[in-house]
């Protein structure tokens, strides 16, 4: 049905004025938005931390939703003590488990950036009584920074398919993107399901 739907979408562009030539472009970006969360913490050369996470970037959210990352505590938390957290994933879960919160107190009482992270992610799996088949449909990526400048990119499975796994950008003095650790081997799966979208 992908013909139908972007024909109608074309009359819609037309008839709201989109020009010829962005058209398609209009209509990929309602097919495949280009939405997503993101978090970033950072700490300066002062040893001053902040955290940010945009507000949530999920697509076709229902009207009122808030998501988790406007809730300090859920999808950010930095303090200037220990360290700073954030998130990007499946909000409900992340706000049930208060994780960005979570991830720094774990390392206020000694646990390593990695160490608080995948606790956080044991939490959301808890809740599901670790059953494999109901988290599939979930997903979960926390950064984490420490004061010392050591931090952990973790995230609940490996990516959502198997050619694109979960990975965080690093800015060190050199940039880079590293690989998460993830606590289940396995990608997950979208919900609600999205069928394949013509290239
Ligand atoms: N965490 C966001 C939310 O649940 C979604 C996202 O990370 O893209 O609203």
């Amino acid at each position: 049905m992908w013909q139908q739907r972007i024909h109608k979408m074309e009359q819609t562009a037309v008839r709201v004025g989109i020009e010829p030539e962005f058209r398609m472009a209009a209509i990929r970006r309602v097919l495949v938005p280009p939405t997503g969360t993101i978090h970033c913490s950072a700490l300066n050369e002062k040893g001053e931390m902040s955290g940010t996470t945009t507000t949530s970037g999920l697509a076709w959210k229902i009207p009122g939703r808030l998501g988790d990352s406007p809730i300090i505590g859920a999808g950010c938390y930095t303090d200037q003590d220990i360290g700073s957290a954030g998130a990007t994933g499946s909000g409900e879960e992340n706000i049930k488990v208060s994780g960005a919160h979570t991830i720094v107190e774990n390392m206020r009482r000694g646990m390593s950036p990695l160490e608080a992270g995948m606790d956080a992610l044991k939490r959301i799996a808890r809740n599901y009584n670790n059953d494999r088949n109901r988290l599939r449909f979930i997903d979960m990526t926390y950064y984490v920074l420490r004061k010392d400048g050591a931090y952990a990119g973790v995230s609940l499975w490996t990516g959502y398919d198997p050619t694109t796994p979960h990975r965080i950008a690093i800015h060190d003095g050199t940039r880079r993107l590293e690989q998460t650790v993830a606590l289940f081997q396995g990608t997950s799966n979208e919900w609600p399901p999205m069928p394949d979208i013509p290239k």
